[in-house]
């Protein structure tokens, strides 16, 4: 037997990734100051958890445009050399995970492109949910595309379009686009941030102090790494276009009512960031409040599923007064193949990232929080792991309500076949995933958290109303139709 059949390596999200919503993308601009590229590399640091896949930056000196991109992490994408030759006061940063096109290096962004006016460089996160009928039409009419990704739609349609500079084009180009995006663009003398008229992505505008430039970011975290203040979020539907001569705001698109991804506040962003003004960490606690009004248990502790569980399971320990503890423990540090032993391990996958403590968990009755359930294969791991390690009950608890539908808006997902709360009663689901009882977060108490549903949110993967319906072809929209009965 030959030795690399022997120990396979195996991608790592294969063996256990593949139970979450995946994050999207990050994205980050900076205007004017002396290490633009610099500050574009450490804010996609603080983005990393919105995209592992590969990282890229741009810049900018007014004349010329300098690129890196690569597959991976930014630790693995830049090294000082690479940093250094990304010169100019200005940048444009991207961190992906795909949600469409192959994850190869062809499709990393920013992208960057050389048309009549000028040079455009795009990072976009989000996704298109008509962008495959754009791209026939543009291939039809002689357009040449060299990656799979809906953002090089955008910059086709921009370079097709009239107006009376880049963000005028812009906007003309994302008038055609329906579906998702939060952009950050750079010209030779202009950063702009555009968030579609729904607003399903976050964006944000800071201020750098010392050098009075201007930050554009998906997320809080990233000032608050690169010591930006805070200014304001960038509103749905909103443009901003910023210059040496300051920050003008624009409306290019008409009004339709803000409907930011809810699930963004569950799992995706950060637990330090700031999104369209309520702190993350604190929605996620008061999730855990409303479980433990809906579920409360005769348990002993409570044990997150760490990372994305532990400010639910935090909010539900304070409101039951059921200690806290930390019963399984999260390898930080697993790379994204690994080599699988040749002889085959219990929940191998599983435990390469989580590690149950028999010291906390033996004889205990728990009640374990997680942020979701997609596929349900991950968490019938998790509750054999704490099984395992000696727990006497295990009571598990969601901070969402049931995924139901996948996102067409920037969320990579299985498809509704694969969804087991789309497929299963909460009961099956309960006998599946071998916990003694199950509880997921109402719509009611999640808006309830939030402080209000009027706001606007998407909630279409939980409620199944799309706020934009992905266009397919009618012989699919009928097959689908039918199948879905
Ligand atoms: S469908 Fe779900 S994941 Fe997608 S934008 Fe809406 S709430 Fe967010």
């Amino acid at each position: 037997m030959n030795a690399s059949t022997a120990h396979p390596l195996k991608p790592l999200s294969s063996l256990l990734d593949d139970d979450h919503f995946h994050d999207e993308c990050g994205v980050v601009g900076i205007f004017e100051h002396p290490e633009a590229s610099n500050l574009a590399y450490l804010g996609l640091y603080a983005l990393q958890h919105r995209g592992q896949e590969a990282a890229g930056v741009v810049s900018t000196d007014g004349q010329e445009f300098y690129n890196h991109r690569g597959m991976g992490r930014v630790a693995d994408v830049f090294s000082a050399k690479d940093i250094k030759r990304l010169k100019g006061n200005r940048a444009i940063g991207h961190v992906r995970y795909s949600t469409t096109g192959d994850s190869v290096l062809r499709n990393t962004q920013p992208l960057v492109i050389n048309y009549r006016h000028g040079a455009l460089s795009l990072a976009h996160n989000g996704n298109l949910v008509n962008a495959r009928e754009l791209r026939e039409e543009l291939e039809r009419a002689g357009s040449i595309f060299h990656t799979d990704m809906d953002t090089e739609v955008i910059l086709h349609l921009a370079a097709r379009v009239d107006g009376k500079d880049a963000g005028e084009r812009l906007a003309a180009a994302l008038s055609q686009a329906k579906g998702a995006y939060s952009i950050v663009a750079l010209t030779e003398t202009r950063l702009i941030g555009v968030r579609d008229p729904l607003g399903f992505r976050p964006l944000v505008l800071g201020r750098l102090v010392e050098s009075g430039g201007y930050v554009l970011a998906s997320e809080t975290c990233a000032l608050d790494l690169i010591g930006a203040e805070f200014v304001r979020d960038i509103e749905a539907g909103e443009m901003v276009i910023i210059s040496e001569k300051g920050i003008e705001s624009r409306r290019p698109f008409a009004p339709v009512g803000r409907r930011m991804c809810v699930f963004e506040y569950i799992y995706f962003a950060r637990p330090d960031s700031n999104l369209d003004g309520i702190n993350v960490y604190n929605a996620r606690k008061r999730i855990g409040h409303e479980l433990a009004k809906l579920y409360p248990k005769d348990a002993d502790i409570v044990v997150p599923v760490p990372d994305s569980g532990v400010a639910a399971a935090m909010g539900y320990a304070e409101a039951t007064g059921i200690p806290f503890e930390l019963g399984l423990i999260r390898n930080h540090y697993v790379g994204r193949t690994f080599i699988q032993p040749a002889q085959s391990v219990r929940d191998f996958g599983v435990k390469v990232k989580l590690n149950a403590m028999p010291s906390v968990l033996k004889g205990k009755r728990v009640v374990l929080v997680d942020d979701s359930i997609v596929r349900g294969t991950t968490s019938a791991k998790i509750v054999n792991l704490v099984r395992d390690a000696g727990a006497r009950e295990v009571h598990f608890l969601v901070s969402s309500p049931p995924t139901t539908g996948p996102c067409h808006y920037g969320i990579n997902t299985p498809d509704r076949s694969h969804l087991i709360a789309a497929q299963h009663s909460e009961e099956q689901i309960r006998k599946l995933i071998n916990a003694d009882s199950l509880g997921y977060l109402t719509m009611d108490a999640l808006y309830r958290a939030m402080g209000s549903r009027e706001t606007g949110y998407c909630d279409a993967c939980f409620s199944g109303d799309y706020p934009i319906f992905k266009e397919i072809g009618a012989e699919e929209r009928q097959l689908r139709l039918i199948k879905e009965g």
